[in-house]
């Protein structure tokens, strides 16, 4: 069920008299912290870039499970928390999220099982040695690293490990991919890209069915607002997200840039396909 007033088939936003949801509204979008984003989400500049965006993936994980946890605390008092008679579907403002079955046949699912179920698929890909390797010569930015729940946005780059120093050699031979000097393998873009887009999934969700309740009532809507905006920037500077991705979002994106929070022009890199692998091929309905 959504916070908004109804459905809206296209997806987009509403025309006619009818007031934008509050987290649409200037007066709504603060932070909880005053800082350059755009800074936080830079590479430094000796690190390799598969590296720092194997941290980022993991970090914005981290920083939406626990926005997620919020939607899936028990509120006795109201009961509007994510489940499936609340929210029925994997929802947000008109876009419905269809997971893939057996038979390869998107199904409509109760957001909360989605909801679970990227969650458990992020995490197998995190820990996937073969996707986010353990064993590259930089251990500080090893998956086993990012996994630990420790980390917190660096702010001093780290020396990389002797092995980059022969990235030149290795260029010269063969083809390229991001991450391929740091041991990434070459669906690494792509994996990347299917974590980046089912997290946004998640976070249109949360905002379209839960800001209200929990977020507003809980006063942590600023909390929501600043680990999304440190997600759509690292997405937008890194091109891990596309336009019709962010799009159930884009009034909210819309103030940032504005405010000068976000990258002024959107930086999307052409769109790699996804792979399957056990990806959910969720798409939008
Ligand atoms: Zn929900």
């Amino acid at each position: 069920m959504s916070f908004e007033s109804q459905g809206n088939p296209e997806g987009t936003f509403p025309s006619s008299s009818r007031r934008p949801p509050f987290f649409f509204r200037e007066e709504y979008a603060g932070l909880i912290v005053k800082g350059n984003f755009m800074t936080l989400a830079a590479k430094p500049k000796l690190v390799e870039e598969g590296e720092w965006l194997a941290h980022q993936v993991v970090e914005q994980y981290r920083l939406l499970e626990q926005m997620i946890d919020i939607i899936k605390v028990v509120d006795d008092r109201t009961g509007r928390i994510c489940n499936p008679d609340v929210c029925p579907t994997m929802s947000a403002s008109g876009h419905t999220y269809t997971w893939l079955d057996n038979n390869k046949n998107p199904i409509k699912i109760p957001a909360i099982q989605y909801i679970n179920l990227v969650q458990k698929w992020i995490v197998g890909k995190i820990n996937d040695p073969s996707i986010f390797p353990t064993d590259t010569t930089s251990p500080s930015f090893s998956a086993a690293t990012y996994a630990s729940g420790s980390l917190t946005p660096m702010s001093t780059p780290q020396p990389l490990g002797p092995t980059n120093l022969n990235a030149p050699l290795s260029q010269l031979s063969g083809r390229e991919w991001l991450g391929k000097t740091s041991g990434f393998p070459e669906t690494f873009e792509s994996d990347i890209k299917s974590i980046y887009r089912q997290m946004m999934r998640c976070y249109a969700h949360i905002y379209h069915g839960h800001w209200l309740d929990p977020f507003w009532n809980v006063s942590a809507y600023k909390e929501l607002n600043t680990c999304f905006v440190h997600f759509i920037n690292v997405g937008k500077l890194f091109g891990l997200l596309g336009d019709k991705e962010i799009e159930p979002m884009q009034p909210l994106i819309d103030i940032w840039l504005a405010k000068g929070l976000l990258p002024p022009l959107p930086q999307p890199k052409e769109n790699v396909p996804v792979t399957a692998g056990g990806a959910p091929q969720a798409a939008p309905a």
